[in-house]
């Protein structure tokens, strides 16, 4: 008699989706050898974001290819499927997934059953309903976001050293960003520093010009790096002319103008949202149980609370911190948990399929680094404050060593090696927004409009 597999599929290839798939991959090598076992992932992308890196992907000092790992490659002994999730019923061990390939044959969504799941699709930007916000707001989240956002702000430098209206220049030089965790600073932080740099090689557009501004709705920013480096954080955007409101919300940023809750009001073409992040959309697709957050109901042992063979871990799934000493506490949303989560996932759900007994996720968040531009830089951790040049520093060595593979290290390296060597890029690859305009123009079309 032939026996099916055992499928565990995987929703997701972030932190938890890939690296939980590795760690299967591995801990399963003899299972999957015999075809006792697949793995299936489906994720939108083929690739894994590191999303750390996205800050300096956003400055020119990583290529944006370097920022992302491929899951065929890592992932050679798992079925990845590009694809999206668009809900799961568990009861009946379920999901139905959408591809590219499904909306060209005009199919609908197909199903896919399976014995264990991973659940691990992430966190989706947390917005708020500001007027004006959908129709202007960029977001910082993905590789493609953060290269839109450097080719726009080079591009505004480039709109204000060719235009003679006053108010078409200033709202091009004017910057705004919402939100200040470590998403917000570090791209605020590297995008200024970029812009000055460019700043050189315009005749009419100097560094001054340019206004940069950070709104906080709290009184602190980068809460990651603890109080004190927080206060240092400001201190430091502040005396590099950066406006720093805190205790500040954007009201409405309609027809250009952003309008803050202390009255200022900016002309401005760029507003930048990094205000958190809430629980993928997804999980209330699912017969799964979540908090009053939205988060997948998890246990310390990582299986979602009261459903059997479902898995959670990362942002969309709310783990007990058994560190914490404090009950309900829960783990935040970051890499730093994702990652070992993933792990610790890996060998519980090896262990289950082995009847085996299952370990606790226990962590103790250890602090953070943050990078402010390049050779600036912040950070605490294990209990040691770092600021400037050393926490910089710190920040490029903690995170090649984290960054997946050992082929992205080596080419991070090589980037960051060349980039001491010569000048900084400052080119705006806008069109590769619009890769046909030129042709359709040729045949007779019309260029795109501005947006
Ligand atoms: C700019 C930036 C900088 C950051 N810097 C740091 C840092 O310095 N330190 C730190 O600890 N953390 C940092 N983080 C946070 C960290 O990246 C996240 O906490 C981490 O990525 C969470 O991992 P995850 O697997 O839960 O989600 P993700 O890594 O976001 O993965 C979710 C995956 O699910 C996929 N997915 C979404 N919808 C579906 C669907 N319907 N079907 C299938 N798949 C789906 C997504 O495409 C993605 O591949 C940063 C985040 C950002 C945005």
């Amino acid at each position: 008699m032939v026996t099916e597999p055992v499928r565990i599929l995987v929703v997701g290839g972030g932190y938890v989706g890939m690296y939980t798939a590795l760690r299967l991959q591995r801990k399963l090598k003899p299972e999957l050898k015999r075809g006792e076992v697949e793995i299936v992932v489906i994720s939108p992308d083929p690739y894994m974001t590191y999303q750390p890196f996205l800050p300096e992907a956003a400055a020119g000092s990583i290529s944006p290819r370097h920022v992302v790992v491929p899951l065929r490659r890592v992932l050679d002994h798992c079925r990845v499927v590009v694809g999206e999730v668009q809900s799961i019923d568990h009861a009946k061990r379920t999901a139905s997934f959408t591809t590219l390939a499904t909306a060209e044959e005009g199919t609908g969504a197909l199903d896919i059953s399976y014995d264990e799941l991973v659940l691990a699709p992430g966190s989706i930007s947390r917005t708020l309903p500001v007027p004006g916000l959908a129709d202007y707001g960029i977001g910082f989240k993905t590789v493609e976001e953060a290269i839109g956002l450097r080719n726009h702000v080079i591009e505004q430098m480039d709109i204000a050293s060719s235009t003679r209206d006053p108010a078409v220049r200033e709202a091009a030089l004017t910057f705004v960003f919402v939100g200040g965790g470590y998403a917000g600073v570090e791209a605020l932080g590297e995008l200024e520093d970029m812009a000055r740099y460019a700043a050189r090689y315009y005749h009419n557009v100097k560094a001054e010009d340019m206004k940069w501004i950070l709104v906080e709705a709290s009184g602190r920013i980068l809460p990651e790096v603890g109080e004190e480096m927080g206060k240092y954080t400001v201190s430091q955007l502040r005396k590099r002319n950066i406006d720093v409101r805190l205790e500040t919300r954007l009201d409405t940023c309609e027809d250009r103008v952003a309008v803050l809750s202390d009255g200022a009001r900016f002309r401005t073409r760029t507003v930048v949202w990094t205000a958190g992040v809430k629980p993928h959309p997804l999980l209330a697709a699912t017969d799964l149980p979540r908090n009053e957050r939205g988060r997948l109901r998890c246990t310390a042992e990582l299986s979602v609370d009261g459903a059997p063979h479902a898995w959670g871990a990362g942002d969309a799934a709310a783990v007990p911190d058994v560190t914490a000493g404090e009950p309900g506490k829960e783990c935040a949303p970051n890499a730093q948990h994702a990652v070992r989560q993933a792990k610790v996932l890996g060998d519980n759900i090896a262990a289950s399929l082995r009847k085996q007994p299952l370990q606790e996720y226990a962590h103790k968040y250890v602090g953070s680094v943050a990078s402010l531009g390049l050779h600036k830089g912040v950070a605490h951790v294990y209990g040691r404050k770092l600021k400037g040049y050393p926490a910089w520093f710190m920040h490029r060595v903690y995170h090649l060593s984290r960054v997946p593979t050992l082929n992205r290290k080596s080419r991070v390296l090589a980037e960051w090696t060349l980039a001491g060597l010569f000048k900084r890029e400052i080119v705006s690859l806008g069109s590769l927004e619009h890769p046909r305009a030129e042709f359709e123009l040729a045949a007779g079309g019309e260029r795109p409009k501005e947006s």
